[in-house]
């Protein structure tokens, strides 16, 4: 799928990526651009950061810190993000010194759960119920509107972390309080069929390369795992990949776009929410598919030609929480990767914390349900598996 055919200057291998954000995502996407040959140098507030092995350069400062930023700006050629929560005026500054891609237009968009919510539905893609809340009376008063509910903080929330699930008649004040924010937004609970997410690569040029869905499966508001291909029925993929692709377009993205979907009980196909990095659900990909989500990023930030996004072998991952890590020790990984076609991909962490991704096991077979078998099996073999104590 290719639209658009304008010259752009490509950034080519020898120059340098600033990445904003060093965690797992950023040291991922740097090691695809040092194997292209970029040089690579980020910012993050963590001065013992995922990705600080694969940079030349880190500096380490708050997501404020617009100095800092314009800073490491002005040492790249070009510069690209990890994470969306970075405020506007250091995305400004970043763009006076060197292209950023996403554009700061578009993340402001997406990093606000309510404004995000917003512009979907102005937009008329299609999503579930929602209220904004921006006072207790106004949750209470939401859930009281939508029945069972889930409350999200607008800002800064990830891994299922500042939401609150609410039952029909529950308590709204208890909700509102728990998330502890000063914007939320409450959503209907919806009956999910399966879940889903679709990754769209855009260049400047508008060409636009779109992964095939993949499957996912949450436990308690975080990723457990993701196979590639998903297994759906042809004319939901389709619905899934035009959807995915227009809300690219619309926003205007260069990079990544992922979409989060559900496609609920009834059949229909609803946007959950919007990331404009690599995704956690895309790991996948740099076994599946002829170009990993990573590489995909340097490519089409760098004005590269977008890569194939082609299935080369069912894959599956399954994550790695803290919860694994008994006092601070690593789970026994030797009979998991004993397990065919299983990997291990750590991502450096001293710390282990509950609920913190470590890393994940990845799986290839020859059909996506024995990829998802055996990356099952592999996670069931780590000895320090909670259950297992
Ligand atoms: P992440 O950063 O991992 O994507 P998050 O903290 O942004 O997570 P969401 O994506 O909003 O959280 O929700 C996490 C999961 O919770 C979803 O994938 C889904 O399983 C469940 N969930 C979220 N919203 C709803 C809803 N409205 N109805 C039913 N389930 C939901
Ligand atoms: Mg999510």
């Amino acid at each position: 799928m290719t639209a658009g055919s304008r010259h752009h200057k490509a950034i080519l291998p020898g120059a340098t990526i600033g990445f904003l954000g060093g965690g797992q995502l950023g040291r991922m996407t740097a090691m695809a651009a040092r194997s292209m040959g970029y040089d690579v140098q980020l910012l993050d507030p963590d001065a013992d950061c995922s990705a600080k092995p694969m940079a030349s350069r880190c500096i380490t400062a708050p997501w404020n810190d617009a100095a800092a930023a314009a800073e490491l700006a002005r040492g790249c050629d070009v510069v690209t993000l990890e994470i969306e929560q970075i405020p506007m005026v250091t995305l400004e500054a970043v763009a006076e010194h060197a292209p950023l891609h996403p554009r700061a237009t578009a993340v402001f968009t997406i990093q606000d759960r309510a404004r995000q919510r917003e512009w979907l539905a102005a937009q008329d893609f299609p999503q579930g119920e929602f209220r904004i809340a921006n006072t207790e009376q106004e949750c209470v008063a939401a859930i009281a509107a939508l029945g069972a509910s889930i409350v999200k903080s607008s800002h800064g929330g990830y891994d299922g972390r500042g939401q609150m699930r609410v039952p029909r008649g529950g308590d709204g004040m208890a909700a509102w309080q728990a998330v502890g924010a000063a914007r939320s937004v409450v959503e209907q609970f919806l009956p999910i069929r399966e879940e889903l997410s679709v990754l769209v690569a855009r260049a400047e040029s508008g060409a636009i390369a779109v992964y095939p869905p993949s499957r996912n499966h949450h436990t308690d508001g975080v990723l457990t795992w993701a196979v590639v291909p998903g297994g759906f029925p042809k004319a939901l993929e389709h619905r899934a990949t035009e959807l995915a692709s227009a809300i690219a377009e619309r926003l205007g993205i260069v990079g990544l776009l992922a979409v989060e979907l559900f496609h609920l009980e009834g059949g229909e196909l609803f946007v959950n929410e919007l990331a404009p990095r690599p995704h956690n659900t895309y790991h996948h990909s740099e076994r599946s598919c002829v170009t990993s989500q990573f590489e995909q990023l340097v490519r089409a930030i760098c004005g590269l030609p977008l890569g194939d996004t082609d299935v080369i072998s069912p894959g599956a991952i399954h994550n790695l929480l803290g919860d694994l890590w008994i006092d601070g020790r690593a789970p026994n990984f030797v009979p998991a990767l004993a397990v065919p076609g299983v990997r291990l991909h750590l991502y450096g962490k001293r710390e282990a914390r509950p609920g913190r991704k470590m890393g994940h096991l990845s799986a290839v077979a020859a059909t996506h349900q024995e990829a998802l078998a055996r990356v099952c099996e592999a996670y069931e073999l780590l000895s320090n598996t909670p259950d297992r104590q």
